[in-house]
Parts: structure tokens; sequence; C-alpha cells
């Protein structure tokens, strides 16, 4: 096991990078605890929940909502937890993003630990504090910043995790070479999902990485008003085709991530040979780089976006890859733009 502090503005926390979770439950023996897990977690992994009476909550991103939250707290209340009790976010990004949320508002806020069990949650949505729900009409529209004492990674938690959420994953680890790590993005493409799949060392060493990467964006500007922007790369058009097509988190960041590229290279001198690599990259785990758009679908739900600022959007393009840079596109260029490359 390795501890990894992040030092953020108003807490360092502790990351346990290859701990068991019912060992570290055995030896923090902290006196009232509450495991929100993830259904499917639940069930896969049922005889060492059981005995710690979790609170489940239902699997997919239809319940990343208010209602959800409502009843976790109703819940929560009701079996009696106070502002000791030590909240556990367990399962993938759905469950930590509201996990975070509902200990950041439980009796105005109660320390709780991040247990990641996905890849997509290993690398990114565990790490930095942001949490939150949807809204009726877009993504991560509510929501707080709120740092959890420890992100704990169990392995053990992967062996149970479907190919498909592997996947899933490898899109934000994408990203991060697309915006940040040249070398890791030349890594990537030396290997495939099967190869990571099939070696604990691999899989391991790219989600320590990951780590790496996010704390250090995160921690260079915690409430985004610079580096942490470039994390949205592919999230803009990501988010509104996530919606439109009930897409997997990560298949739609891919298909954001292809028309952020083609946008960098019309208006951004991002070299064509480079926007190949990206999409040649994710083909090769399983991501995909084509749908059939409504175009007129996505754009409205594009105007709802955190991002738009009045008649200008901050759009993250590509200068290179490994170097990303937030532009502001103005409405009507972005319409046109879109229609050119979706
Ligand atoms: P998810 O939580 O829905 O998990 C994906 C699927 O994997 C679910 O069906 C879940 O039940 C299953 N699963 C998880 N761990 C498992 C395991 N060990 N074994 C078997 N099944 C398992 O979604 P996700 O892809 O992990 O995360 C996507 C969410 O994360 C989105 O809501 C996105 O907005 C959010 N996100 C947040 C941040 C952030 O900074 N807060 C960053 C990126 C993404």
């Amino acid at each position: 096991m390795e501890e990894i502090k992040i030092p953020f503005t108003h807490k360092t926390v502790s990351v346990l990078f290859d701990k068991n979770l019912f060992d570290f439950i055995a030896e923090t023996n902290h006196s009232s605890i509450c495991l929100l897990v993830d259904e499917n977690v639940f069930e896969l992994h049922k005889k060492l929940f059981s005995p710690h009476n979790p609170l489940i909550i239902k699997s997919g991103e239809e319940y990343k909502i208010q209602a959800t939250v409502d009843r976790i707290i109703d819940e929560m209340l009701e079996r009696g937890y106070d502002r000791n009790t030590v909240l556990y976010a367990i399962g993938g990004g759905v469950t930590t993003d509201i996990g975070g949320y509902v200990a950041s508002v439980y009796k105005r806020g109660i320390n709780f630990n991040q247990v990641p069990t996905s890849i997509l949650a290993m690398v990114d949505a565990a790490i930095g504090g942001k949490n939150g729900v949807n809204t009726t009409l877009y993504k991560n529209m509510v929501g707080t910043i709120y740092q959890p004492d420890h992100i704990i990674y169990d392995f053990n938690f992967l062996n149970t995790l479907p190919k498909v959420e592997w996947i899933n994953g490898f899109a934000e680890i994408i990203k991060h070479g697309c915006i940040w790590d040249r070398d890791m993005f030349k890594e990537l493409s030396e290997n495939d999902i099967d190869n990571f799949l099939n070696d604990e060392k691999l899989i391991k060493k790219i989600i320590r990485k990951n780590i790496n990467i996010k704390a250090e964006i995160v921690c260079s500007d915690e409430f985004e008003t610079g580096n942490r922007m470039l994390l949205n790369f592919g999230h803009t058009l990501g988010h509104a085709i996530e919606k439109e097509y009930n897409l997997k988190h990560g298949f739609a960041i891919s298909l954001g991530m292809v028309a952020a590229a083609r946008i960098s290279e019309e208006i951004n001198n991002f070299y064509s040979e480079e926007k190949d690599l990206i999409l040649s990259l994710l083909e090769k785990y399983n991501l995909p780089t084509r749908l059939d758009f409504n175009k007129d679908a996505i754009w409205n739900g594009l105007l709802s976006d955190k991002k738009r600022n009045g008649e200008t959007m901050n759009f993250v393009l590509l200068d290179s890859i490994g170097k990303a840079v937030v532009k502001p596109i103005g409405l009507t260029q972005l319409k046109d733009l879109i229609a050119q490359v979706l």
C-alpha cells in the first residue's frame, strides 16, 4: 500500500493506493459509518458488505438526480446518523458524485471517503472534490466542491468490472493523454485494452499515473478558473451527446473528443495527423468515433452548458497532443463548426 497526499486548498486528501477497504474499516474502527454502495457492486460483493448494513443506491446515470439524494438523506436521518458519522461512497462515478454531494450537505457536512470501483471513477470522478447530480435539462448542474478524507483504491473490485466499463474508463485516460501527457498518449498507443485487463501491474501503473495527472491539474486550480477547465476536453459536446443518446459517459466523451479535435484542426492549427492519431487511439480502445447526430438536439443541449458565457462558450482545444488550451468561441461560429464536424 502506498499513501499519496494531495494538498487541496482546504484539506489534504490521503489517497490509499492498493488498500483493502474492509481492512481499512476494521483498522479505523470508527464508531459510526454509513456505507453508500452502488447496487451492482453490492450484489457482486454481498458477503463483504452485508455485515455493514449498507445503504444501497440504484445503478445508472438516470438515478444521479436530486430525488436519489433526498431519499438517501431521509434514510440516513431515519438510521440516526449524526455529524460524527463517516460516509463511504462505494461505486462508479455516479456513486462517488452522489456520495460527495450527500456528505457535503448532510447536517451541513460530514466526513467521507471515496471508494471508486470503476476505472472511470478511479482515474477521474473520485479525485478533485467535484460532486453533484443532473437536472432534467443538463448534466451536473447542481453540486458542491467538497473533499473526502481518503480515496481508497481497492483493486479487488476491478475483478467484477465488466469489460465495457473498462473501455468506458479509458476514455478519460485518453483524455488525460490528449490534454496533459504526450508520453502517456504514446504508451497507450503501444498497448490495448486487453493488455491492461490482463496485467494487474500495468493497470495499477496507469491508474497511479492518472491520479497524479488529475491531482496536479486540480491542485493548480481547484475552483476552475484556469487549468481545471482543460479537463473538460470533449465534455462540452460530450455531455450534450450523453444526454441526447443515453450513452455511457466515456463513450459520449470519446465522441466529444473527436469533435473537439476536429474543431481544433479548423480553428487552432492543430495538425490533422495528430487528430488522426487521436481517432485511431480511441478506435483501438473500442471507443466510438462516429454516430449519426441530430445536430439541432445537440445544439440545444449545448446552450444550457455551464461553460456558456453570454454569447460565447469556453471551449477546450488542442494545440498539440499533450497540450490543451481554453478559448472562447462565439455561439454563431460554434454552431457552424458543429454542423461541419459532427
Ligand atoms: P457508474 O457509476 O454508472 O458505473 C458504471 C457501471 O459500472 C454501473 O453499472 C456500475 O454499477 C458498474 N460498476 C462500478 N463498479 C463496478 C465493479 N467493481 N464491478 C461491477 N460493476 C461495477 O459510472 P462511471 O462510468 O463509473 O462514472 C460516470 C459518472 O462519473 C458520470 O455521472 C460522470 O458525470 C461522473 N464523473 C464525475 C467526475 C467528477 O470530477 N466528479 C469526473 C468524471 C466523471
